[in-house]
């Protein structure tokens, strides 16, 4: 016989989706996983029988294709408990690492030649008889209305422009292999093309470091706030008590006046980790201080909930743990909390050396009353919509101040892992927001035209007992006591801080000391 077994389309497509539904169950640990990749999978057959109605081997390709990049992700899943994501495939398309040869193991070949190769093979044996144009608008439809019944009982949310993704998405999509795959590819192109733009030219640094002590062991811990504003934190004088737990830290210093130079995300980013001043246009021309700090022998861990892939590797380390990775893994969701189990084992881990501990948080962003777990929602009633006009003035304040609340007791928490190791926490905001003065809301306005509220940012230091001890850290209080916390500050001062109370010192005086806070005046 010429041919395996005829099906039609619908049942070849039925047939093959809900093999690869069940290969996911290796790496599907949970009846809710399975149950979560139910939509993606019913979407994955409407496309199917779209792709088989326009011609067969299309259709053929389509399947044989799919089963053989969910083969790949399942396997690592399972195996590894690796999530093939953006960062990986950037890091695959930039060859600054070897994946095809480290991907390659014989467990690897045995599970692609049963679990790809044969049913590729039947794929490829069947005959497909082609359904109406009438039966294939029907049950493509079917399988949509399908979908979102099952997407709207599981909860999902529509997502508006500028709002985070829902994090459920993310779990159903990490749950179905190979649409996680094909998502992290699009991600990494958008992130390679970006790369080779913005940032490839950008790896120089600026002039010659060296360490003062190279002996010197510390440990840094930066975290990136995003959209909190500093006017907010009780430690700054809010009339609130929205920084109970930071305003009882010793060697603690807030910055009432800090100002950030853009109202972007991206933008911001680069004045804070490039030598970049705020005066200058948003692109960066030298290596980040992270790159500097890693020439110089220290190790950097990079743990985030936002996707700045692109800029990530401008900024250089050794280890990035990115947004969908925690989120596929973390059942509390876009929310801050979720780094913290990556900050204590990053933390726990450090038993001497050089270490940068990177944590780029959600923070504020909106919408605010998602960011915080029920333990935050000190103030009520809060603001859920996605809309905050909509609100009352006192229910967005309360959904944006519990925001703080959260922070409050995340940077805290992770100043009380630091407590007995030689560390220096700085904690930042890219930006900051506003909430509806002028009826304004949210940031990103043009800088030239933006309020002072959209640059309203949080600036903290803080350093350990024995931190306290160093040069560094005495010269800091030192120029805190004749200027005061209530110095102008802005993202400039990042750069050069963070490399001068690490104790770098640069003989082509390129940290500039007026903007380093550890500097001798
Ligand atoms: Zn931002």
């Amino acid at each position: 016989m010429k041919y395996g077994r005829s099906l039609n389309t619908f049942f070849f497509v039925l047939f093959f989706v809900c093999y690869i539904w069940m290969l996911n169950c290796f790496s599907n640990d949970t009846f809710g996983n399975m149950y979560l990749a139910v939509v993606p999978a019913l979407l994955y057959a409407a496309i199917g029988l779209a792709v088989g109605f326009a011609h067969r081997y299309i259709l053929k390709l389509y399947i044989c294709l799919s089963i053989f990049l969910a083969s790949i992700a399942v396997f690592f899943k399972w195996r590894y408990h690796v999530t093939i994501t953006e960062d990986i495939l950037l890091s695959g398309l930039i060859n600054d690492t070897n994946l095809t040869s480290e991907m390659l193991s014989f467990p690897l070949f045995a599970w692609m030649v049963l679990t790809a190769l044969v049913p590729m093979a039947l794929c490829m044996r069947t005959r497909i008889v082609k359904i109406s144009l009438i039966k294939t608008v029907s049950l493509f439809f079917i399988l949509l209305g399908l979908a979102l019944v099952l997407a709207w009982s599981q909860g999902y949310q529509e997502r508006k422009r500028g709002q985070i993704r829902d994090y459920r998405q993310i779990q159903a999509l990490s749950s179905f292999s190979p649409v996680d795959l094909l998502y992290a590819f699009k991600k990494s192109l958008k992130a390679y093309r970006q790369l080779q733009k913005e940032y490839l030219d950008a790896k120089k640094t600026k002039g010659a470091f060296g360490l003062l002590n190279p002996e010197d062991d510390r440990l840094i811990v930066l975290v990136i706030g995003e959209s909190s504003r500093g006017d907010h934190f009780e430690l700054n004088g809010y009339h609130r008590h929205t920084s109970p737990k930071l305003m009882s830290i010793e060697h603690l210093y807030s910055f009432s006046h800090a100002r950030s130079c853009d109202t972007l995300t991206i933008r911001s980013m680069q004045y804070m980790f490039s030598p970049l001043q705020c005066e200058e246009e948003a692109h960066v021309k030298q290596a980040s201080f992270v790159q500097v700090l890693h020439s110089l022998g220290y190790r950097v861990e990079l743990y985030s909930l936002q996707t700045l892939n692109a800029f990530y590797y401008y900024l250089g380390y050794d280890k990035l743990v990115s947004k969908y990775a925690v989120i596929s893994k973390q059942p509390s969701g876009t929310k801050d909390i979720s780094l913290l189990s990556y900050a204590r084992d990053a933390i726990a881990s450090y038993h001497g050396g050089k270490k940068l501990i990177v944590l780029h948080t959600l923070g504020s962003h909106q919408i605010y009353s998602d960011r915080v777990a029920l333990q935050y929602k000190k103030f009520s009633p809060v603001c859920n919509s996605n809309d905050p006009a909509l609100c009352s003035k006192e229910m967005l304040l309360n959904s944006y101040d519990n925001t703080i609340i959260a922070i409050d007791d995340f940077v805290s928490s992770i100043i009380g892992m630091l407590k007995n190791k030689k560390a220096m926490l700085v904690y930042l905001s890219d930006h900051g927001e506003s909430l509806g003065e002028n009826g304004m809301y949210f940031h990103g306005k043009p800088r030239s035209i933006a309020p002072a509220e959209q640059f309203n940012i949080p600036f903290v230091f803080w350093f350990s007992e024995t931190y306290s001890t160093t040069r560094e850290a005495k010269n800091f209080q030192k120029r805190i006591q004749k200027k005061s916390l209530d110095m102008p500050i802005s993202h400039d001062y990042l750069y050069h801080s963070i490399l001068g109370c690490s104790g770098v010192v640069s003989k082509s005086k390129s940290i500039e000391k007026q903007l380093n806070l550890c500097s001798e005046e």
